[in-house]
């Protein structure tokens, strides 16, 4: 958050968001806002919009949308501090100094960078070890042998931990004396008795780097059979394997530019792919694909190919990963490598044997998940309905997941044809399926045009922009909680929090709070044409919410007394009596003050709502006597 006075409030307040997004899209001036082609969805006419008033961006078709920092991490795929840098500059306003930091941050800061010292240090012992050891030239034989010649090595860097032990440990040692650090760093081991040793031994080392290209973890295959085959780092203060994307820091331009991903399982495939001139490749490391990593992916490209390795646990990997990317909304194709002569091929072994334009070629044809999992239906016994059953139940899950719901008709169609079992029969246990899954799913695209009533889209617009009164008026809306139970409440709500904060927070910052649905409604009305606000539009606005408040009692109260009770006592009657006295003079004050309202209100400005809560009230009051 940009506090008020601080080094990033004063480049928000300084940049302008027009300048900064126009070099990056081309837009043309629409009234008071610009518009152009949304950078980050491909369209052919201009739905992104960018507010030199509000200071904020939204693509319509899309739905990002933020402020000038958020645009440009979305564009740069970068985090806060570099966009800020970025916008900065761009802006012609001077870095400040770096700031002080807590001791204890300070601590912290300085193990990472001395644990990612030892990293470095690591690797350059490691790559010596293979290009001048006795034991790194039979490890060279062997990287020679997988296809990986002295460039390959050189530019993956590539590199071997010998046999010995300690020898990582009396390298390191020379320079870091911090045994408890040293063990912190994951590159060396202790024992139960406490001594320390190395890791890894008599292994090929690939050094794992994050986004930034800064090496933070190895993964290591045996050399010969030792067990476990591979050994990569445990999770320490700069790695945590779930936040890690193997190769990604070399794939990010081409990901940008393809616009999609090849994910395969380890390094050796990850290296392969690249080499094969397919740079857009990265690796899960590990067989199962964790969110983090994707989110991360996701910074890149929404567009997936998964190519796992063709075995039983590549299998469930594949399904597995097909399932969480589908939930992050990616766009995910399966490519299932066919065997080479009798050995299932992973990619590694395929480019190897057949090359890579036959990788290339098999690639592009890589079918759509749900293919490839009909696929997999199909060779599940067909015989018997049961049978037939677990294979739709196996593909349900995953149908289930297609937020499209053309698609998904499209696809029920072609399982029942593949499958054939009874179409009528399996898209009623869709729906059954899409219904069950309304809870638990976060967004709901179907919804997303839902529109909240015109009260409180104006009530929104002027919680979010009028200077002059949306404190007074957040405060009003928080006292009489009248916005409780209406459609954009969660909206509202989270308006007035941010207007009574003790330091008021930016709408664009409640957005990000927000649901999607909710998220992109916000974005929505903010784009709405208004005229000026006045605090007369405001109270007119809470005496409507009011009229709705008296009528949901009302009507709350009317059911009740529909409720004939034999044993009623007097005083419960009279108290009763009393409600619907009470209720009956606030209604006939609402109904005399929105006759008030409504001469106010111009005629384009009129609420069909209101109107019909008018008329309510005169009902109620007719109908009360
Ligand atoms: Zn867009």
């Amino acid at each position: 958050m940009a506090e008020v006075g601080s080094f990033a409030d004063r480049v928000k307040q300084q940049a302008d968001i027009v300048r900064v997004v126009g070099e990056y899209v081309r837009l043309k001036k629409t009234g008071k806002d610009f518009s152009g082609l949304c950078p980050f969805h491909q369209e052919k006419t201009p739905s992104f919009t960018v507010s030199p008033i509000k200071q904020i961006f939204y693509c319509f078709g899309c739905g990002k949308g933020g402020d000038v920092f958020n645009f440009v991490r979305e564009m740069e795929k970068c985090d806060f501090p570099e966009a800020l840098k970025i916008v900065a500059e761009k802006s012609g306003i001077a870095l400040p100094a770096r700031r002080e930091r807590s001791p204890e941050e300070h601590r912290e800061t300085q193990h990472r960078t001395l644990i990612l010292e030892m990293h470095r240090a690591a690797q350059t012992f490691y790559t010596q070890q293979l290009a001048s050891t006795p034991e790194g030239r039979v490890a060279q034989a062997y990287l020679e042998d997988r296809g990986l010649d002295k460039p390959a090595i050189e530019q993956f860097g590539i590199g071997y931990a010998p046999s010995g032990g300690d020898t990582l440990l009396r390298f390191l040692r020379a320079k870091y004396k911090d045994e408890k650090l040293l063990a912190e760093s994951g590159l060396i081991s202790r024992d139960q008795s406490g001594r320390l040793f190395d890791r890894f031994r008599r292994r090929i080392t690939f050094p794992i780097a994050n986004e930034g290209g800064k090496i933070v973890a190895f993964g290591c295959r045996a050399l010969g059979d030792d067990t476990p085959k591979y050994l990569n780092s445990p999770e320490t203060p700069i790695y945590s394997k779930s936040n890690v994307l193997y190769h990604l820091d070399r794939a990010k331009e081409a990901l940008r530019r393809q616009d999609f991903a090849i994910l395969v399982e380890g390094y050796m495939d990850a290296i392969a792919v690249a080499r094969a001139g397919i740079s857009n490749v990265v690796a899960s490391c590990g067989t199962s694909l964790a969110e983090p990593q994707i989110k991360l992916l996701a910074r890149f490209t929404k567009r997936v190919i998964v190519n796992y390795d063709p075995d039983s646990a590549g299998q469930a990997a594949t399904e597995r990963s097909v399932a969480l990317l589908l939930e992050q909304d990616f766009e995910v194709k399966v490519l299932a490598l066919p065997p080479i002569g009798d050995r299932k091929a992973d990619p590694d072994l395929f480019i190897r044997e057949k090359g890579a334009e036959e990788y290339l070629k098999l690639l592009k044809a890589a079918p759509p998940y749900v293919d490839y999992l009909i696929a997999r239906a199909r060779r599940m016994d067909m015989s018997t309905g049961e049978g037939k059953l677990r294979a739709v139940n196996f593909l349900l899950p995953y149908l289930q997941k297609i937020p499209n719901r053309l698609l998904r008709s499209e696809w029920a169609t072609r399982i029942a044809q593949q499958l054939r079992v009874d179409e009528p029969v399996l898209r009623a246990e869709l729906s059954k399926a899409a219904k069950e899954r309304r809870s638990a799913l976060k967004t709901q695209p179907e919804l997303l045009g839902r529109l909240a009533k015109p009260v409180e889209r104006r009530l929104i617009r002027m919680l979010a922009d009028a200077e002059d009164f949306k404190i007074e008026l957040a405060r009003r809306l928080q006292e009489e909680r009248l916005y409780e139970g209406m459609e954009a409440e969660k909206i509202i709500a989270a308006l007035i929090a941010a207007n009574l904060a003790p330091e008021p927070i930016p709408t664009v910052e409640v957005a990000g709070t927000l649901e999607e649905r909710d998220r992109r409604l916000l974005f929505e009305i903010l784009f709405e044409k208004v005229n000026n606000q006045t605090w007369r539009e405001a109270e007119s606005c809470l005496s409507t919410l009011r009229g709705i408040h008296l009528q949901r009692q009302f009507d709350a109260f009317a059911r009740e007394q529909q409720v004939v009770k034999s044993d009623q006592t007097l005083a419960e009657s009279l108290e009763q009596q009393a409600r619907k006295d009470e209720l009956l003079a606030r209604l006939r004050a609402q109904a005399r003050a929105q006759e008030v309202e409504e001469k106010i209100i111009t005629k384009d400005e009129a609420d069909p709502v209101q109107e019909q809560i008018n008329k309510m009230i005169k009902d109620s009051l007719r109908r009360l006597g």
